[in-house]
């Protein structure tokens, strides 16, 4: 494993870590969760990612009780939650950016995870109902009271992360060190283009979702939805019409061509994709998905390739999926 810095922080997440979305507590089984999070762990994985929204609190419940049954050192894991999403039916302040529910959701992943502190905490998604100034306060006091270790955003604009900043710097409260946008080769417009000023003037880190783009990107979407995948999952229709929707077809012709690419490479097409997100430097770590065990050892994998993509490679790479990419 190889471990990069997150952002300008102190703190080394391994390249790849490994998110409990749509299988912990939903997909799959407890013990196959714990053989996963072993799986990782043992590969030098050192960041799991997790959310009040997974499976209504589920996926940090199951998180929770391997964590405290696997006898890890505390200091050897960095683990995180994120709060906006609230659970499905929900009442006012339940949800959102607001002071009550940052600490209340903050209080209730605390209880689920079993730690006495979130290394990270995120903000789920912006809030247009909350001024950004009471979220970053809430962020700051969360941390100067010891329940948050570091604070981070997923899917803002590079407009509010710019507010957020000049907030924090102005009121010398904590600022955010990372943000979690998805990024993959169909999906790379917001990390490439619109936050590139947001890294120049802060060095912001990142964690990226969605390497595979749901699966698409193994080619397991090429010939229809297979049994038991994630887009075949009960309560995933949304993402299966969003991944199979306007743009797939030529997608899923794009998915070929770098199988193509990745047999030249003597390697397959999950890792070639995992490798990919890898090799922008402004990726500090890549969040895994998986629902079985083998998924998890073949993607890890990915880290054998990236000295395999030399620049004439990703020009290759570059000229299959950038026009099909949003
Ligand atoms: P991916 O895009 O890599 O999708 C993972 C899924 O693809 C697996 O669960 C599996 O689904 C399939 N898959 C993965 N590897 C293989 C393989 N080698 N062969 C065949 N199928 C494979 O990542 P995720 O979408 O899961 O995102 C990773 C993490 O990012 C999440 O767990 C979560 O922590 C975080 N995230 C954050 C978001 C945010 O808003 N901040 C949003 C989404 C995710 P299956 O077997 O079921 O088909």
């Amino acid at each position: 494993m190889i471990y990069r810095p997150l952002g300008r922080s102190g703190l080394q997440v391994s390249a790849l870590s490994f998110g409990a979305w749509v299988t912990f507590g939903k997909q799959i089984g407890d013990p196959v969760a714990k053989k996963l999070l072993h799986t990782a762990y043992d590969a030098g994985v050192n960041f799991f990612d997790n959310a009040e929204a997974y499976a209504d609190g589920k996926a940090e419940l199951v998180m929770g009780d391997i964590l405290k049954k696997s006898g890890w050192r505390r200091s050897s894991y960095i683990v995180s939650s994120k709060a906006f999403f609230g659970w499905e039916d929900d009442k006012p302040n339940q949800t959102g950016l607001s002071r009550k529910h940052l600490v209340e959701a903050c209080h209730d992943a605390l209880k689920r995870l079993q730690v006495d502190y979130l290394d990270l905490y995120y903000c789920h998604r912006p809030d247009p109902a909350t001024p950004i100034l009471e979220t970053c306060r809430a962020m700051h006091d969360l941390i100067t009271q010891g329940k948050v270790l570091y604070w981070g955003t997923s899917e803002w604009s590079a407009a509010q992360l710019t507010e957020a900043f000049a907030i924090c710097d102005r009121l010398g409260l904590h600022a955010p060190v990372t943000e979690q946008p998805q990024y993959n080769l169909f999906h790379r417009a917001r990390l490439e283009k619109e936050y590139a000023p947001v890294f120049k003037a802060r060095g912001l880190g990142t964690t990226i979702w969605s390497p595979l783009a749901s699966g698409l990107l193994t080619g397991k979407y090429n010939d229809g939805i297979p049994k038991d995948s994630r887009l075949d999952t009960k309560g995933m229709e949304w993402l299966r019409d969003g991944v199979l929707g306007t743009g797939s077809k030529q997608k899923l012709a794009a998915v070929k061509k770098l199988a193509a690419v990745a047999k030249s490479l003597d390697t397959s097409l999950p890792r070639l994709g995992v490798a990919w997100c890898l090799a922008n430097p402004r990726v500090s770590t890549v969040i895994l998905g998986a629902s079985r065990p083998e998924q998890l050892v073949e993607n890890l994998g990915a880290l054998d390739v990236l000295p395999r993509l030399t620049p004439a490679i990703l020009k290759k790479i570059d000229a299959i999926s950038r026009p099909v990419a949003a």
